[in-house]
């Protein structure tokens, strides 16, 4: 990072900081309800190289993107003005300076090993890292949550994209060898210790290589019907439901809108029991809350396709514990928990599987619960 840096901008970087991607073990769909989830950070991060400028420029260059540095001015940095790649950094910056904090321009040179579009949140990695290494350099001592929530804004903000905040806060405030379990609505956060590994356990990540167009317009669709759903049952979120109130949302919501309060609901639920199950030390019992939470996905909330639940299929027929699909939907990448034993069996017949079906291979890899941003240099 540092030669290149060096490359690219003539000076050495005074910091570079990682933060990581992440898969959501149990909690789709609800941190934009106030809900509750649990997401792990893998061990797949973006980089940053930084050094602070005292001209008020920034100055940005990503290992993944072709072309010349992108240089911008930071009293330029409005919603709409950048829309490439570089929205995502920038937004972090510009979130920066509406939260009021005091910084200037810096050079920033990128590099990841999270895959981007794949559901393991590279958007919230590239923030994340950004938003970090901004902070050490210019003292502002900002909390990991604080940042996640700056980066969760820029990726509303400025990239326009409506995402909630588990793939910030999943990405700062992470430990290893834990889950985070994540209350939206009170803003707290525990760790939740999930060491697959010390229990013959093994979370394996297949990511499909698909990513449906109709997903763009699917998130923020979904997202406004949680919310009128909410405001029908004159609720302030679908997170105050309860599934005793289940048959009674049943009479009183438009048909389109009852699957996505109950998805809500039972994935609530199921994140309190996953939640439950680790902390008694059943961590093989968390597979069928994952299946469970697959079903409802593509049953109630209608976002998976055909390639990620021939994965869950497939690998639940080879001996998994559990799988389901992870992140927003339509595609992306599944994950798939499973005895250490079985994982080669798995990994054969889903790549068999997409063969037959005339799908691309399949990227698989297993993943261990890993730390939130860091500093490394
Ligand atoms: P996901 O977060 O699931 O990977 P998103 O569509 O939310 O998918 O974010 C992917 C986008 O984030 C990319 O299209 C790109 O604009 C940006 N991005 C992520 N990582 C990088 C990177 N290392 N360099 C440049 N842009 C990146
Ligand atoms: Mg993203």
């Amino acid at each position: 990072m540092k030669e290149v840096f060096r490359r690219i901008y003539g000076t050495d970087p005074e910091v570079v900081w990682a933060a990581p991607g992440r898969v959501n073990l149990i909690g789709e769909h609800t941190d934009y309800n106030d809900g509750f989830a649990l997401p792990i950070a893998i061990p797949r991060h973006t980089l940053v190289a930084a050094r602070h400028r005292q001209d008020g420029r920034l100055r940005l260059h990503s290992a993944q993107v072709d072309g010349p540095v992108i240089d911008l001015d930071l009293a330029r940095l409005t919603p709409g003005a950048v829309t490439t790649w570089a929205a995502y950094p920038a937004g972090v910056v510009w979130a920066l300076l509406e939260d009021g904090q005091r910084i200037g321009g810096a050079d920033l040179h990128i590099d990841s090993t999270v895959p981007t579009g794949a559901g393991l949140s590279s958007s919230a990695a590239l923030e994340c890292a950004v938003a970090f290494a901004y902070n050490d350099l210019y003292g502002l001592g900002l909390s990991a949550p604080a940042l996640a929530l700056l980066a969760q804004r820029a990726e509303n903000g400025f990239a326009g994209v409506p995402c909630g905040a588990m793939d910030q806060l999943a990405s700062a405030c992470c430990n290893e060898a834990a889950a985070l379990h994540l209350d939206i609505r009170a803003g707290a956060h525990e760790q939740v210790p999930f060491d697959p590994q010390a229990h013959g356990l093994s979370l394996l990540v297949v990511d499909t290589r698909v990513k449906h167009d109709l997903g763009d317009g699917a998130y923020a669709a979904l997202r406004s019907g949680c919310e009128e759903a909410a405001r029908r049952l004159g609720l302030a979120a679908l997170r105050d439901l309860t599934p005793a109130d289940l048959p009674r949302v049943a009479e009183d919501l438009p048909a389109p809108l009852v699957p996505l309060a109950r998805h809500v609901v039972t994935e609530n639920g199921r994140v309190a029991e996953a939640v439950s199950r680790l902390r008694a030390g059943h961590v093989a019992k968390l597979g069928p809350i994952l299946t469970e939470g697959h079903a409802s996905l593509r049953d109630d909330f209608r976002i998976s396709c055909a390639e990620s639940d021939l994965v869950v299929d497939t690998a639940l027929a080879h001996g998994a514990l559990g799988a389901r699909m992870t992140g927003g939907g339509f595609g992306g990448s599944v994950i798939v928990l499973a005895e250490e034993g079985w994982l080669e069996a798995i990994r054969i017949a889903v790549t068999a599987a997409f063969r037959v079906a005339g799908y691309q291979d399949p990227h698989l890899f297993p993943v261990s619960p890993a730390a939130g941003a860091r500093r490394i240099a």
